[in-house]
């Protein structure tokens, strides 16, 4: 059983025309554009321009344009830290209305999204924070005839793709840290999510933001997303979204030699050993894998339970998962809200048929969810699930959890790390050196201990293995759209590599 919110028809919707920032101007697209269907309610709530390759070249030359000539990358620290903070105070002013549009375009759950809009609003303060920190190093190490200085310079013009599945948090983990380092961007949002970034674009030019510093073109990724790969004004690419488009975006950017930064699929394991405090595990397993409908790159997909408590442990997460309230994102109570489109929907249907069909049980849920409207899914648990099976190695990108067990700390290790993602994982132990050998032995970019998916503007974030490259938040992240430049000075008289004749 779930516990069902039904959504009801949309009262007082205005659907809602996003147009493209091109060069500090707002254009409409020269197309029809793209509808987009509330995936709740089933009724079209948006219209986005269909951007053009003309567009997005027109978007790059712009901030190609505001980089070399500037002002901002010669903005001072300051300068640009209060354009940050002023974006993040006009982006707290205006929670309401983008956490509205993030509900009704992603499906998510009103509460929830107000949340990311919170959070969000810390990650462009702290941005700012670090516009103004930022630094090289010095030596003065190499002798009386020379001084050395490392510089971290912009790395100048940025392309930006993000996803449908947080569409504002995602563009906070990039954008804030890219300006801050005074870098220029053109932004791409997934066309399924886009107002939320529009509406951003408004913020940012409301906050002072020179033309052209900031392009948000909106579109398709073949189309508008490709050229931003390739082009040859473009220095960076920042990609948030599946492996497969990852790795394609890391091929077209090798065209050109670009820097590239991926954060991209996980299916992280949640490693239970019997002396761990079950309850608050409980909880965690079940936020772990339906927060966001399991649509997540950070979903603890994956429980490796001890096998001496597999069985009382699945029983009990069942109970809970019972009690997850499914249903309208606009109900402040709801905890999953709807999958983002039909195709994704049949996507999740088929990995749970698959799973049965190669001898793993639904234990809990495994249907589709009848609201009359919308496309949503209940809450599963998939026991029995071996280790070679694509649930336990595939990103379902759903609200499905599969079980595997483990006899000995070693073979939870190997269990965890055979697969090829390497985005987070979870250890659940009272023990201080069962949590610090799975801490080091478990290869994935963040282990939570006792925890599952906090996080904060101050922790890096990303994957090892094919779960991306490069890190997000902390400092690190500002400093990924830097360059290094080495200045090699020299002082007094200069030895001469010609030996002087005579
Ligand atoms: P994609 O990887 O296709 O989309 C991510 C972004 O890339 C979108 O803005 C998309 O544009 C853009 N894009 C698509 N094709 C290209 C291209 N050729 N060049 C440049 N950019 C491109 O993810 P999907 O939305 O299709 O989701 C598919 C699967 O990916 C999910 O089922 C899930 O498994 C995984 N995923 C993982 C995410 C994560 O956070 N790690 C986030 C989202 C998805 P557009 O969609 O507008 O065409």
């Amino acid at each position: 059983m779930t516990v069902l919110v039904h959504p009801t028809a949309l009262k007082d919707h205005k659907v809602r025309d996003f147009r493209m920032l091109i060069d500090g101007r707002w254009e409409e697209a020269k197309g029809a554009p793209i509808d987009r269907i509330a995936p709740s309610h089933g009724v079209m709530v948006s219209r986005v321009a269909a951007g053009t390759k003309s567009d997005a070249e027109r978007a790059i030359l712009s901030a190609r344009r505001a980089f070399d000539v500037g002002p901002w990358p010669g903005m001072t620290g300051a300068e640009r830290s209060a354009v940050l903070l002023r974006a993040a105070d006009l982006i707290a002013a205006r929670a309401e209305e983008l956490a509205y549009l993030d509900a009704i375009e992603a499906g998510k759950p009103i509460s929830q999204v107000r949340g990311e809009i919170a959070g969000s609003v810390d990650i462009w303060r702290y941005a700012a924070a670090l516009a103004r920190t930022l630094h090289g190093e010095s030596y003065n190490t190499l002798g009386d005839g020379t001084l050395g200085v490392v510089l971290r310079e912009a790395i100048g013009v940025v392309s930006i793709i993000t996803p449908w599945n947080f569409p504002f948090l995602i563009v906070a983990q990039k954008l804030p840290f890219a300006l801050a380092a005074g870098c220029t961007a053109v932004v791409k949002p997934s066309e399924l999510t886009s107002g939320s970034t529009v509406l951003l674009g408004e913020i940012l030019m409301e906050a002072g933001l020179p033309a052209g510093v900031v392009n948000i073109v909106t579109g398709t990724g073949p189309e508008v997303g490709a050229v931003m790969t390739t082009h040859p004004a473009v220095d960076m690419v920042s990609f948030t979204g599946s492996t497969a488009i990852g790795r394609l975006t890391m091929a077209n950017a090798a065209q050109t030699l670009k820097k590239v930064s991926l954060e991209l699929g996980g299916k992280n394991p949640q490693i239970v050993f019997p002396d761990a405090d079950l309850d608050a595990f409980i909880d965690a397993a079940v936020f772990g894998a339906y927060f966001n409908a399991g649509e997540c790159c950070n979903a603890g997909s994956r429980l490796i339970l001890h096998a001496s408590i597999a069985g009382d442990v699945v029983r009990r997460i069942a109970d809970h998962a019972a009690k997850v309230r499914v249903g309208d994102p606009l109900d402040p109570e709801t905890q999953v809200g709807a999958i983002i489109t039909p195709q994704h929907l049949e996507k999740i249907s088929a990995y749970i048929d698959g799973a049965q069909k190669t001898g793993a049980e639904v234990t809990h849920g495994g249907e589709t969810l009848n609201f009359g409207m919308g496309q949503f899914m209940a809450p599963t648990i998939l026991s029995g699930v071996q280790p070679d099976m694509a649930v336990a190695r595939e990103e379902v990108f759903g609200p499905v959890l599969s079980v595997l067990t483990f006899q000995t700390r070693e073979e939870a290790i190997a269990i965890a790390n055979s697969i090829d993602y390497g985005l987070s994982a979870g250890v659940w132990s009272r023990d201080f050196d069962t949590c610090l050998t799975i801490g080091r032995k478990v290869r994935a970019g963040t282990i939570w201990m006792n925890t599952f998916m906090d996080g904060a503007s101050e922790l890096p974030f990303g994957g090892f293995k094919q779960s991306g490259l490069g890190r997000e938040l902390g400092h690190h992240a500002v400093e990924d759209y830097t360059e290094i430049k080495t200045l090699n000075m020299h002082i007094g008289a200069r030895t001469s590599w010609w030996v002087p004749k005579g």
